[in-house]
């Protein structure tokens, strides 16, 4: 009965499509039945690619009658943000810029998945060209938290966080720029991992910020994580700032063991706007952990204060940039206009929302001669000294642990008046991306009948032992085990 094989995770559904229990085309059709009746009030997806998905599915299935071994993704339909290139599907970045963009080529994570034989279900909602926290600011649709339709998912993969959490695909592929990865993860109940800087390619993801963007899973558990990690993460010769380094078998640190552990709490994460209620509910995690044999001692990140107005003038510089292309000439919208220099100012002034546009009059005035050296430069100095406090910290640690965000999910309209408001709800992700470390969110509980996520943080390229620790974590919790019902009660898995 396929119709409740779309809670299983994947490795779960790997076993029933090598048990021929259920047919890819089987699971596909359930996926697709369940985007049907959710999809209307979440709103997670901006495309759905029925006939495409099927016929994946179809390719699979007659592999499995020919009696061919299947790898470990084959068959698995899932979806990715709309901000990842899909060859001859629109991939619009959730703006009206790019509203009837179709790429003529795929992302290499597009094309590692498809290698490895996934079914691609759709596309997803996000924040317009990954800006936000919310998914507010997606021109097409209000993406919805399904453990309460009056919140919101999160951001700026909103749409993806949706997608997992109310079983709307198997997994998804966000992208992480300053916490759009872990965050929606965290307020969903998901697990959601941004890898270190260089591990998986950016060919063909759509450049918010190109030092800080990283791809990455949002799954339903943490081993689905490690399995998805193997199929996107290596190196890429299409991806200049992609690092030739020896890609493990991440599957291999999945080991039920943290003890001996060494896991730093940095206490600039636990100060003003930490929801005291979330803090409780990460000291308990943090006292599992304790039990099951780590070692905690609390440690300092002097630096973190200045994270938040140095990311947001590093990110919003590189955005400026970025989307200078936008301009109606290439690709993308055009607005008619008398003459050149009009057509460039109306398709820019219609193409983007005001979030986008805030961001690059920033970023500009943050790069215009004689404020550089007071704001990028400064800013660019203050993300080396964030790296320091890392490194230093890393010296006496494995792991540093935090809360995932200061707050479970608002609702909306709550913060999106106040863009400060909005960008101070980063505080525990951006610093991380200044870094270029990993870090994954973890379900740790909830607080008023909404998720929250732990954040484990590692040196660089060490997704491995963010594993372990996540792994030995969910192995005594529950949490990653409850789903959201559409109605608003929490059940178990297998009891909807
Ligand atoms: N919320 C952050 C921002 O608005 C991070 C976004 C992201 O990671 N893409 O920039």
């Amino acid at each position: 009965m396929a119709t409740r094989d779309i809670e299983k995770s994947i490795s779960e559904l790997h076993e029933l499509l090598v048990h021929k229990d259920v047919s890819s085309t089987e699971l596909t059709n359930a996926y697709i039945d369940r985007i049907h009746n959710v999809d209307p009030d979440l709103q997670a997806y901006l495309t759905v690619l029925e006939d495409q998905a099927l016929a994946q599915a179809a390719e699979v299935d007659s592999k499995i009658a020919q009696g061919e071994v299947l790898s470990s993704l084959e068959g698995i339909p899932m979806a990715m943000k709309d901000n990842m290139c899909t060859e001859g599907v629109r991939t619009s970045c959730a703006s009206k810029m790019l509203e009837n963009f179709i790429p003529p080529y795929n992302a290499t994570v597009t094309d590692r998945l498809r290698a490895a034989g996934t079914i691609l279900l759709g596309k997803l909602n996000m924040d317009e060209f990954a800006m936000g926290s919310s998914t507010e600011n997606s021109y097409f649709a209000k993406t919805r938290n399904p453990w309460d339709m009056e919140y919101v998912p999160g951001g700026s993969s909103g749409g993806a966080a949706v997608a997992v959490a109310a079983d709307e695909a198997a997994f998804a592929l966000g992208s992480d720029t300053g916490g759009s990865i872990r965050q929606p993860a965290a307020f969903c109940g998901v697990v959601g991992m941004k890898p270190t800087y260089g591990a998986v390619s950016r060919y063909g993801l759509i450049a918010y910020a190109s030092s800080l963007d990283q791809i990455g899973p949002l799954t339903k558990t943490v081993r689905d994580n490690a399995l998805v990690m193997n199929a996107i993460a290596g190196y890429d010769p299409r991806d200049s700032t992609s690092v030739p380094y020896e890609k493990p078998d991440y599957t291999k640190f999945l080991v039920n063991d943290i003890k001996g552990l060494k896991i730093g709490i940095p206490r600039e994460y636990y100060g003003e706007g930490i929801d005291p209620d979330v803090a409780k509910g990460i000291q308990s995690g943090i006292r599992t952990l304790i039990d099951l044999g780590a070692e905690v001692a609390e440690c300092s990140l002097p630096h973190t204060e200045y994270a938040i107005p140095a990311y947001y003038l590093i990110a919003t510089a590189e955005a400026s940039s970025n989307l200078a292309r936008y301009d109606g000439v290439r690709y993308g919208y055009r607005a008619e206009a008398a003459d050149v220099l009009g057509m460039f100012k109306t398709t820019r002034a219609e193409g983007f929302g005001p979030e986008v546009k805030r961001r690059i009059m920033l970023g500009t005035y943050a790069l215009s001669s004689g404020y550089y050296d007071a704001y990028y430069l400064k800013a660019q100095k203050v993300r080396t000294l964030i790296k320091q406090d890392f490194d230093q910290a890393f010296e006496k640690f494995d792991i540093l642990l935090s809360p995932t965000a200061p707050t479970p999910a608002f609702k909306f309209g709550e913060k999106s008046a106040n863009p400060l408001a909005m960008y101070l709800s980063d505080i525990t992700t951006v610093p991380i991306n200044l870094a270029g470390i990993p870090a994954i969110s973890i379900p740790a509980g909830f607080v008023k009948g909404l998720p929250i996520g732990m954040q484990l943080m590692g040196k660089a390229f060490d997704e491995g032992t963010l594993y372990r620790a996540a792994y030995t974590f969910e192995q005594t919790t529950n949490y990653h085990t409850l789903k959201p019902n559409l109605s608003g009660e929490v059940l178990a898995r297998g009891s909807r």
